[in-house]
């Protein structure tokens, strides 16, 4: 039997568990996946002996991302790009380490009929999940991305560091609007898991066709609800995005693809 588990704090409402134990139902394999809360100070000596007794895999979320990049012997180049890591299991007596968050977003949409390309984007937010995400995005060949952050000095970093990909990309202050009209508008702000509002300019949603929220919950987003009262009609959350970068990771330790549309119904109905 392979044995995984998700690391990170808080930890008890992961649903990493039940979606890895249904992949793993879905394609005959014997696993076990496990919850574990590790404080960042334990994180090294911690994630260390779980890899060399016994666990063939770890999922890493907050706050542990980054260390577990550091912690890493081998990244894989994403993983590098974004200095922040999901995904870690040994091979050889080393660990390695990938990042599986930008290609789930991206195979969420594609599930959804949603293509990139040449499209015209607003991301909002600069913190960690918007660093995962937009190597994978700027790989679609987007025309144009525009990032939206309450504290600009970190969206300009972001474009900074992207800004040779042959994506126009640009920072703007987060209660302004872009010129022109818009294809998406994709949350990455952590507003909705703290409660806090998101002040922005809600012209956005007039000028976008769809809108992706990152967060996700059992009713509509806030995020959503914004976007839909603003007259956006497709509206999508993360919960997509969560199953297939969990398939992703499934996919690294077992070597099998696993199917995400019955773990996603499955998992709408656990919220
Ligand atoms: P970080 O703490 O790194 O970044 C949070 C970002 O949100 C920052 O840009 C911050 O702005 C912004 N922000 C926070 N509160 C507000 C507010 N009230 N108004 C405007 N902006 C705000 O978090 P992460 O990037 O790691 O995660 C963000 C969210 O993404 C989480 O809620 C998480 O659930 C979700 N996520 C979902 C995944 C999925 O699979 N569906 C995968 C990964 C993340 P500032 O820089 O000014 O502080």
């Amino acid at each position: 039997m392979k044995k995984f588990a998700v690391i990170g704090q808080p930890i008890k409402h992961s649903l990493s568990p039940r979606i890895h134990s249904e992949f793993a139902k879905e394609l005959g394999i014997d696993i076990s996946y496990d919850a574990i809360e590790i404080a960042p100070k334990d994180f090294n000596s911690t994630t260390k002996q779980l890899l060399e007794n016994g666990y063939d895999g770890l999922n890493v979320t907050l706050p542990l991302k980054e260390l577990a990049y550091r912690l890493a012997d081998e990244v894989s180049e994403t993983g590098r790009e974004t200095g922040a890591v999901n995904t870690l299991w040994k091979e050889k007596g080393k660990i390695l380490a990938d990042s599986t968050d930008g290609k789930g977003l991206l195979e969420d949409l594609l599930n959804n009929q949603i293509s990139l390309k040449d499209s015209n984007l607003v991301i909002l937010g600069a913190g960690g999940a918007a660093l995962s995400i937009l190597p994978s995005i700027l790989s679609l060949h987007p025309q144009k991305v525009t990032i939206l952050n309450r504290t600009l000095e970190k969206s300009c970093a972001l474009v900074d560091k992207f800004k040779d990909r042959g994506v126009q990309l640009q920072a703007i202050p987060m209660k302004e609007a872009p010129e022109g009209s818009l294809t998406g508008v994709i949350n990455t702000t952590s507003a909705e898991v703290t409660g806090e509002d998101l002040i922005l300019n809600v012209s956005i949603f007039k000028k976008a066709d769809w809108s992706y929220d990152l967060s996700y919950s059992k009713e509509t987003t806030s995020f959503n609800q914004l976007a839909k009262d603003s007259g956006i009609e497709v509206c999508f959350d993360g919960l997509g995005m969560l199953v297939s970068q969990a398939a992703f990771s499934f996919k690294i330790w077992t070597g099998k693809q696993p199917p995400t549309n019955r773990v996603l119904s499955l998992i709408k109905s656990f919220l």
